[in-house]
């Protein structure tokens, strides 16, 4: 144990301090803490008691385990980029932050593999494999911040996760401190499908309530050999809709279907990276196909036919990759570009079977207009992952509640179309009471079972993904002390 010279009446933080090797290794001043009480769901905000940073496994370990013997609350965080409120700490808690923990600790590119720590940029893994052709595939849009951790919890998808999978189809093994302190090894030597319940499964996507991941094997892919965008642009937006359908009936499976509809694209033209799309229009979809070379330009001749049925007003190839990194670049800045036309917005995350798009779509635009609110739809339409972004603007009084249930009524009309509320960003503190749209009691009730055999006192990560009575409430409560 360190000593730390620590001037502070609690001893907790004297005692968490001592446990960390590194340079300033705790945040514990109101002032410091302030950018730690919230994540990308701004709605909520709560002050941690502290942030501690642990720099290597065996630390998160003692940390865990100090929190646990004396029961404080502590969560773990990532780069914050979370859209549901997961890393907030809405029980005062002990943030762990493992964003010194961001090694890349091996390739082994014989096995199509590396080891992460979790603090370790989505986009640097690509970045650090380019140069011998692999790549690691689930690409939030997010990827220039967010953490693999983060990703891990979370079950990141992203544009390209049509094709090759999200993340939970690319992560091989994990290291794991459980809510006792005690380390955890899952998959080991990234060797897949083990015998016995499948854990990894269970781990990714739990959004941080059964463990604090520290160590993770993914899965690294070859380049393919060759790579084709389109931009297809649509005046009416079930013309576009149909298109998406009609692309995946025709047998072809684009690594990327992505759309955005006119509200979205007068954000994007009006942000940092603008592409010329038509302001007048009524959808564009950003289309990619890869692969191996010979067969592209047959997939393009054939998404071009189905677009040309479609009543497609106008087809863009992207030239050279420069333009295609312009597109991409247009599109994955999408939800900030909102910035540009609102002083907020909020965004959802529902999933819905891809047949049902034009009509969840035409649903969506009756909530805007019965809220009085503008709807943005920017969105990975081949998987039928929406991500409707309510515009709105917090100082106008009762605005930011009016926003909250446009959003929740987007998410309702996808769990009535067959779908679900939750295709990436989790559930976090955002739409635990929504889960009941999609579960019963019982269905929640076990889940939260197995959250009791990890996390039996529940001190890791409390008040997440699962409904409590009263969430309105508790959120109109926070808005009227501001
Ligand atoms: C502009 C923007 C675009 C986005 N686009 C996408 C997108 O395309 N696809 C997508 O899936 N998401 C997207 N997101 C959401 C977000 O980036 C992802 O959910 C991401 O995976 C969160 O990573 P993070 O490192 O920021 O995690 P954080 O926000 O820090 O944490 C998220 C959750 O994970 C838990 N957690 C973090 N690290 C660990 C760990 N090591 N062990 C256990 N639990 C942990 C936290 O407790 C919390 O519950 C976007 C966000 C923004 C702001």
């Amino acid at each position: 144990m360190k000593t730390r010279n620590i001037k502070v009446a609690d001893p907790h933080i004297q005692n968490l301090a001592s446990l960390l090797s590194g340079p300033n290794p705790i945040l514990y001043k109101k002032v410091d803490l302030a950018a730690y009480d919230c994540d990308g769901f701004t709605i909520q905000r709560f002050l941690p008691k502290a942030v501690v940073f642990p720099e290597n496994t065996e630390e998160v370990a003692a940390v865990v385990k100090y929190c646990a013997e004396n029961n404080l609350p502590f969560l773990a965080r990532g780069a914050g980029t979370g859209l549901s409120g997961g890393a907030i700490p809405l029980n005062g808690e002990v943030i762990i932050s493992l964003t010194r923990m961001k090694r890349l600790l091996s390739v082994d590119l014989e096995n199509r593999r590396a080891v992460v720590e979790p603090g370790f940029i989505n986009l640097q893994l690509t970045r650090s494999v380019a140069n011998k052709d692999y790549y690691y595939a689930p690409d939030p849009s997010s990827q220039y911040c967010c953490t693999i951790g983060g990703n891990v919890a979370e079950n990141a998808g992203g544009a390209h996760c049509l094709k090759y999978g999200v993340t939970t189809n690319h992560i091989l093994g994990l290291e794991v401190v459980l809510p006792n302190g005690e380390i955890m090894e899952i998959g080991k030597n990234g060797i897949p499908d083990e015998p016995g319940y499948d854990l990894l499964g269970l781990l990714t996507g739990s959004e941080g309530t059964l463990g604090i991941v520290t160590k993770i094997t993914i899965r690294l892919l070859k380049n393919p050999e060759s790579k084709q965008t389109v931009l297809a642009y649509f005046d009416r937006i079930e013309d576009g809709s149909q298109a998406v359908s009609d692309i995946i009936s025709a047998g072809i499976v684009p690594a990327a279907l992505e759309m955005m509809d006119k509200i979205a694209i007068e954000g994007v033209e009006s942000a940092a990276f603008p592409v010329g799309h038509p302001r007048d229009i009524a959808a564009v979809l950003l289309i990619e196909v890869d692969g191996i070379a010979a067969g592209i330009e047959e997939q393009i001749e054939q998404i071009l036919e189905v677009c040309r049925n479609r009543n497609v007003r106008e087809v863009r190839v992207a030239k050279n990759e420069q333009e295609r990194e312009r597109w991409w670049a247009n599109r994955k800045t999408g939800f900030g570009a909102m910035g540009a036309i609102s002083n907020d917005y909020l965004v959802q995350d529902g999933v819905i079977p891809r047949s049902k798009l034009p009509q969840v779509l035409k649903k969506i635009h009756h909530i805007s207009k019965e809220h009085g609110l503008r709807i943005a739809n920017i969105f990975h339409a081949g998987d039928g992952n929406l991500h409707p972004l309510v515009l709105f603007d917090s100082r106008i009084p009762g605005e930011t509640e009016k926003a909250i249930e446009a959003g929740s009524a987007c998410l309702k009309a996808c769990a009535d179309a067959g779908g679900t509320i939750t295709g990436e960003h989790g559930v976090g503190i955002e739409k635990k009471e929504e889960m009941r749209f999609v579960f019963t009691d019982d269905e929640i009730t076990a889940q939260i079972n197995i959250r009791r055999v990890f996390n039996p006192d529940n001190l890791l990560n409390a008040g997440k993904m699962f409904p409590t009575p009263g969430r309105c409430a508790e959120i109109k409560q926070e808005l009227q002390k501001k």
